[in-house]
C-alpha cells in the first residue's frame, strides 16, 4: 500500500464542508486508523500552485469543491470519460511519479441515489450552473428520454441544453423527477419565491431531489415529503459522491451507514 495516506477537501471558502466528518467515519470504518482527511482551503490563484505539491505531501486523493472544479480537470494529466464529459471534476488522485488523475462521481452518485432506474423517464432541472451541468449529462447518460432546464438567467439554460443535447424551458413541466441545482434554500429560507414550483406542484413529479443540503434538511425536501412524494436530500447525495470518492483513494469500499451517521446534525 502506498505511504501516502492523507486525503481532503480542497474549497474557498470550505470551513462549512460536511466532507471531514463523513470521509474520517468512513476510514474508522474501514479500519484505515493512520489515514487522515482534512480541509484544504486554497484561494483560486493558488490552486494550480499548491494541488500538484499535494502528492509529494503525503496525498493520495483529495475532493474538490466549489469554486475549483473546472480547474482541477485541467491540471490533471489525465481524466475519467466523465469528468471529460461534464467538463469538472471533484476527485483527484495523486500517483507515485508526480501525476494526477481527475473523476467526477457527482454523476453516478445522482443516479445511484434515485429510487428508480430514470432510463426511458423525464427529468425537470432547475439551476444552470455547475451542478446542473453534471446533472443534466447524468440524466441523459443514464437514457433519460427528455431532460428540461430551467434556470432564473434563461440564457445560461438555452447554452447548457444546447451543448449537452437538453431543452430549455422558461416554466416549470411535469416530469418523472425534478432535480434542484439552483443555490436556492442554501440559508435555510422558504424556496418558493425563487423557483417556478409552488409545494402543490411537487405532487407533478415521482421524484424530488434536492443538491442544497442545510443541517436542518431544506423546505423543498420536507414540502415533497409530506405530501408522499418520495425525496432525495443533497446530504444523501454528498455521502454517495463522497463513498465513490472514497473507494477510488483507498481502494476499498465506504460504509454507507458509518457516513450518515456523521453527516447527521447531531454528530
Ligand atoms: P453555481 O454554479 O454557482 O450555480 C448556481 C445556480 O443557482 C445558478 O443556476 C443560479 O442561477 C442559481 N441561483 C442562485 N441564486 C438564485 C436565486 N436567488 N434565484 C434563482 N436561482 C438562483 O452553483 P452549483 O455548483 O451549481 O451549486 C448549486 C447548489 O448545489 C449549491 O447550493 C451547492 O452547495 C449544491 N451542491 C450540492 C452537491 C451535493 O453533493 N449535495 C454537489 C454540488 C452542488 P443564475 O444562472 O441565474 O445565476
Amino acid at each position: 500500500m502506498s505511504d501516502r495516506r492523507r486525503l481532503g477537501v480542497l474549497g474557498w471558502p470550505v470551513a462549512h464542508s460536511r466532507s471531514p466528518a463523513i470521509q474520517n467515519a468512513a476510514l474508522a470504518a474501514a479500519g484505515l486508523h493512520d489515514w487522515r482527511y482534512q480541509l484544504l482551503p486554497v484561494p483560486p490563484e493558488l490552486f494550480d500552485e499548491v494541488v500538484p505539491a499535494l502528492g509529494g505531501a503525503g496525498f493520495a486523493g483529495a475532493n474538490v469543491t466549489i469554486p475549483h472544479k473546472q480547474a482541477a480537470l485541467a491540471l490533471a494529466s489525465e481524466a475519467s470519460p466523465r469528468a471529460r464529459a461534464i467538463g469538472a471534476a471533484n476527485t483527484l488522485t495523486f500517483g507515485p511519479g508526480g501525476d494526477i488523475a481527475a473523476d467526477n462521481t457527482d454523476a453516478p452518485a445522482l443516479i445511484a441515489a434515485l429510487p428508480f432506474p430514470i432510463a426511458g423517464r423525464t427529468a425537470m432541472v432547475l439551476g444552470a450552473g455547475g451542478s446542473a451541468r453534471a446533472v443534466v449529462w447524468a440524466l441523459l447518460d443514464a437514457g433519460a428520454t427528455e431532460v428540461r432546464i430551467w434556470n432564473r438567467t434563461a440564457r445560461r439554460a438555452r447554452d447548457l441544453a444546447t451543448e449537452l443535447g437538453a431543452s430549455a424551458v422558461d416554466q416549470a413541466a411535469r416530469a418523472d423527477l425534478l432535480v434542484n441545482c439552483t443555490a436556492v434554500g442554501l440559508d435555510g429560507s422558504d424556496p418558493f419565491d425563487r423557483l417556478p414550483v409552488a409545494p402543490a406542484d411537487l405532487t407533478d413529479y415521482a421524484c424530488v431531489v434536492d443538491l442544497v443540503y442545510t443541517v436542518n434538511g431544506t423546505v423543498l425536501v420536507d414540502r415533497a415529503r409530506e405530501q408522499g412524494v418520495p425525496a432525495v436530500d443533497g446530504l444523501e447525495l454528498l455521502i454517495g459522491q463522497g463513498a465513490l470518492s472514497f473507494e477510488i483513494f483507498t481502494g476499498v469500499p465506504a460504509s454507507l451507514e458509518a457516513m450518515r451517521a456523521a453527516a447527521s446534525p447531531a454528530s
